[in-house]
């Protein structure tokens, strides 16, 4: 099944649950505007690579369009709807004034100078400037791209609108008018949103198991977070392998040496190297895939040794690897709630750049972890009052918050 049509599969049972009309459930599922261009970019050997780039626009009902952009080589038109869908029903779970859009482009950063990667961000916002704005659609990052392309999209747009205009985009470097915690706010709200859960089942994270996917910007600040609660570090994969320790991992270094350049399996931390998607497998009471999408599939779902999902990245689990963690009564995070926090605190910078405040580290996080577990509060009571999972009740919620405005 492709991305975009999960999202509808979840998008349907909501409109199933809340009785509502085809009209209805047409609009929900109905990107309002898909943008598309041909980046071409001279490359340092003198070549010209094209790129295919995407904007897709897809619901504005509760405020301006809002979503990353990603850098990545399978990026498509069918992966940047389902996730600017995502967008729209994510910033509606956290009750925050956006709707959602995504933006993508087609290649892979990793094999680009960083003077051609930035020539590619300024690219793309040549090419869709003008649907683009702070009360129109504002950008941040999303996989592969980061604070310091935010900067260089921002200095090429105030370039094509003559003045500045912070409030653009979000994610941006402290220097650029960008919030303090915005770099780890994706990971930051997904354990408020945690430890409520957890408080809910009556235990705490103090020597609870976790297996952490990813070791990029969330998933390394996730697995630092989880340590922090006195939870065990298991096992953590980076795209290369997983480095496995059932006491434990001395997760701090593996991030030490994961920031400069080494693969997490080469890291010399005790643990067994194991193949990069071993890490979904692993016995562990927290699992976190914060990596991609479709990684807990109905080919390893039954494998799946854990009683609590948080999806930090988001779609990494198949509506049918869902269902049958559902019926084993795994607890599953969904992403649209567990990975909100970043474009919470995106709302806590745009708001900053309109105002012209400069919000303090305790304020961001405090409004965060109030928004982060309210918005848990308003979907687990929703799940219980109707017997449904939490994946279901943000869904539902969020439809009804969209179609309400
Ligand atoms: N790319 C992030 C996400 O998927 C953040 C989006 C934003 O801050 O606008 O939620």
């Amino acid at each position: 099944m492709a991305a975009f049509q999960y999202f509808k599969h979840h998008v349907d049972k909501a409109v199933t649950l809340l009785g509502l009309s085809e009209e209805q459930k047409k609009k929900l599922e109905t990107p309002d505007r898909v943008l598309k261009a041909d980046l071409s970019i001279k490359l340092e050997d003198g070549s010209t690579a094209v790129f295919p780039a995407y904007r897709v626009q897809f619901n504005n009902a509760r405020g301006p369009y809002k979503g990353g952009i990603r850098f990545h080589p399978d990026a498509d038109e069918d992966e940047v709807s389902a996730l600017a869908a995502m967008m729209a029903i994510k910033c509606a779970v956290v009750d925050i004034p956006f709707g959602g859009a995504k933006g993508g482009v087609a290649f892979d950063p990793r094999k680009l100078s960083k003077h051609e990667v930035h020539e590619v961000a300024r690219a793309y916002v040549r090419a869709f400037a003008e649907h683009l704005g702070p009360d129109l659609d504002v950008p941040a990052p999303d996989v592969y791209t980061n604070a310091g392309i935010m900067a260089v999209m921002l200095e090429e747009y105030e370039k094509i609108v003559g003045k500045p205009s912070p409030a653009f985009i979000t994610g941006k470097p402290l220097a650029n008018g960008g919030i303090i915690g915005r770099d780890t706010a994706t990971a930051d709200g997904a354990l408020f949103v945690l430890e409520a859960l957890l408080s809910d089942q009556h235990r705490g994270a103090e020597g609870l198991r976790a297996a952490v996917q990813g070791a990029g910007n969330a998933g390394a600040q996730a697995a630092h977070l989880l340590a922090g609660l006195g939870m065990d570090i298991v096992a953590i994969a980076d795209s290369h392998g997983t480095l496995v320790n059932e006491k434990g991992l001395d997760v701090a270094r593996v991030l030490e040496q994961k920031e400069a350049g080494v693969h997490v399996v080469e890291s010399g931390v005790a643990g067994d190297a194991r193949g990069p998607d071993d890490v979904i497998t692993e016995a562990c009471d927290v699992l976190v895939p914060a990596a991609l999408e479709e990684q807990i599939t109905i080919g390893n779902v039954d494998r799946v040794k854990t009683d609590v999902v948080l999806e930090i990245a988001n779609g990494p689990t198949t509506p049918e690897a869902d269902e049958i963690l559902a019926k084993r009564r795994v607890a599953v995070v969904p992403d649209v709630l567990a990975n909100a926090g970043g474009v919470t605190v995106s709302y806590f910078e745009w708001l900053q750049n309109r105002s012209d405040e400069i919000w303090t580290k305790e304020r961001v996080n405090e409004q965060l972890r109030s928004t982060m577990t309210d918005a848990y509060r308003d979907v687990a009571d929703f799940a219980l009052d109707r017997s449904i999972t939490l994946r279901e009740a943000a869904y539902a919620l969020a439809v009804s918050r969209i179609l309400n405005r």
